[in-house]
């Protein structure tokens, strides 16, 4: 641990105790009658869905009667419209939409931000705006209000990724009782049926924005991640701008332009492409037209080509796949079956990639598109079903307790584990150089908390200034900075007095840290440099209050 001035150093020294335990979370809304829905907030398309009054899992219609909605937002003034409709104006007004917003997620407002009619929003406040479209369409589908939701995210995300995908939800108006990762809400879905079957199951999602791979074991009722890995710049987006340059290339051969340089012929050959795509994977060969400022090109694409020309994703995604194994420490026999999901899936190289690595069977009942939202609604019912247990109070329906209690042999019982590792910043004395000690490392199940004492460097110092961050190096400069705690120390400490740090990771995954001085036990919160502050929250809230969102 260091300081913040170099005569205040922490030397990297005296490590005490440490001990990882399981912590149970606790949610602390107490209302009545409550209603919880599962959200896949998806790059390209989201999706919700709810349990029914038969205890099984249900994907809720929009108000456009599509089981997925496009999580595109085009501003029109006060009145936003996020879905198909936004979609389909992507052409004609590029410049009032917002799309892909996930990739975004976790950076500041200075980082990443849209302006529209003279207001800035967020990452966090732009998916807000997907969501509350979702919610207000679940609402009116269901015919009840909404109170709770279980948003996934991506396995491999970050503590800024997830931070701000909880803050989003909560700006839409929802308790976010839980996000959960991906790949754990699709064998949730999966595994509903199947819990007797004790198998290791692969699960291999990629989707229009993001790719993650996960093992997970399905034993009695227990789902266990065991290992995670992905790259989250890395979706179904590559594959459409693999077509969308090649085209482009074409058309600046015959007529000597550029098409991509004006923004409404990207996205006219942004969706052209992304349409050839989906073809191929049917056709062995389609076409592309594009016009532009008078001109236009005619391309005939193979499917041979197109995977040619996007052979370094798929390379990529053998990479995550071999990397993956190699952690969890596992060979390819001992996969059971491999769950597909994401809509890239479908596309025949992809298939072909799964095959290559393992003759696993490939699950096929399960649809890509809807299966993480439907397990994040089992997820839903299991976190309140928990909050019953723990607070006493009935807030489920009667038929939703009795389906879930009562299944054979008990609850579902699931297990994540971290995806990165969570170190502080520490000050090698003998070196003098500053290197990352590892708090909590990667694969470590969650809930989970890590206690270790170091000395203080000097006597008397002053305050201590905790740098926390994430990734798997030793050295400060290729791990990602999550933030800073400042702490003030007792006076007069002697040298070497111990100073106790505490990080406590949570099911969503999110970082809380204490810091214990001489017996003072302080919870700090780390100013975290990414997303928004807590001073913009209440902002953003009245930002968004004044829009109207279909
Ligand atoms: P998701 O985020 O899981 O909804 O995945 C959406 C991505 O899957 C987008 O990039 C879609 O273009 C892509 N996709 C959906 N269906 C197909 C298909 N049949 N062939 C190729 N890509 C597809």
């Amino acid at each position: 641990m260091t300081i913040d001035s170099e005569e205040n150093r922490l030397p990297c020294g005296t490590k005490v105790a440490r001990k990882l335990r399981a912590r149970v979370p606790v949610n602390s809304l107490t209302m009545n009658q409550r209603k919880a829905v599962g959200i896949d907030l998806g790059t390209t398309f989201s999706a919700v869905a709810h349990i029914d009054a038969y205890g099984k899992p249900q994907i809720v219609p929009n108000s456009e009667s599509e089981r997925i909605t496009p999580s595109v937002i085009l501003f029109d003034g006060s009145n936003v419209i996020v879905g198909t409709t936004a979609k389909n104006n992507a052409m004609a007004e590029p410049e009032k939409i917002v799309d892909f917003v996930k990739r975004e997620m976790g950076k500041p407002k200075e980082q990443f931000h849209r302006e529209f009619s003279g207001k800035i929003y967020s990452a966090e406040e732009l998916s807000a705006l997907i969501l509350k479209k979702l919610k207000l369409d679940a609402e009116k589908y269901l015919k009840e209000p909404i109170t709770d939701a279980v948003i996934t995210v991506p396995a491999y995300f970050n503590d800024a990724e997830r931070t701000a995908t909880i803050t989003a939800g909560q700006l839409a108006g929802f308790n976010v009782l839980q996000i959960i990762n991906e790949p754990t809400a699709a064998a949730l879905a999966y595994g509903l049926d199947k819990l007797e079957e004790d198998q290791t199951v692969f699960v291999f999602d990629l989707g229009g924005g993001t790719f993650d791979v996960t093992i997970m074991r399905i034993e009695g009722h227990h789902i266990n991640m065991i290992a995670t890995n992905g790259d989250h710049r890395l979706g179904g987006k590559d594959w459409d701008d693999s077509i969308v340059n090649f085209v482009a290339e074409e058309f600046d051969r015959q007529h000597g332009e550029n098409p991509l340089l004006d923004l409404q012929s990207y996205q006219e050959l942004h969706t052209r492409a992304l349409s050839a795509k989906i073809q191929l994977s049917s056709r062995p060969q389609t076409a592309v037209i594009h016009h532009h400022s008078g001109k236009s090109v005619k391309l005939e694409i193979t499917r041979e080509e197109f995977e040619r020309r996007s052979q370094h994703l798929v390379e990529k995604c053998k990479t995550i796949c071999e990397m993956v194994m190699q952690e969890s420490r596992m060979t390819w026999d001992k996969i059971d079956k491999v769950l597909l999901v994401g809509g890239m899936t479908r596309m025949p190289m992809v298939r072909a990639l799964v095959g290559q690595l393992t003759q696993a069977p490939v699950i096929d009942d399960v649809n890509p598109d809807e299966a993480v939202a439907m397990g994040a609604s089992i997820q839903a019912i299991l976190s309140l079903l928990e909050e019953e247990r723990l607070s006493g109070e009935k807030v489920l329906p009667e038929n939703t307790r009795d389906q879930f209690a009562g299944r054979d042999g008990g609850l579902i019982q699931v297990t994540n584990i971290t995806s990165h590792t969570l170190g502080v910043v520490l000050w090698d004395e003998a070196q003098l150089e500053e290197y990352v000690f590892p708090m909590i490392r990667k694969m470590t199940a969650i809930p989970a908390t890590a206690k270790n004492s170091f000395g203080t460097a000097m006597a008397n110092m002053q305050r201590a200034v905790v740098r926390v961050v994430e990734g798997e190096s030793t050295l400060p400069g290729e791990c990602t900075p999550l933030g800073i705690c400042d702490v003030e120390l007792p006076s007069f400490l002697p040298k070497g007095s111990p100073v106790e740090l505490t990080y406590e990771y949570n099911a969503n995954q999110v970082l809380e840290i204490s810091v214990e001085a001489c017996g003072n036990r302080a919870k700090v919160s780390i100013e975290r440099n990414t997303g928004l502050a807590p001073g913009e929250v209440a902002q953003a809230i009245a930002n968004l209050g004044s829009l109207r969102v279909a």
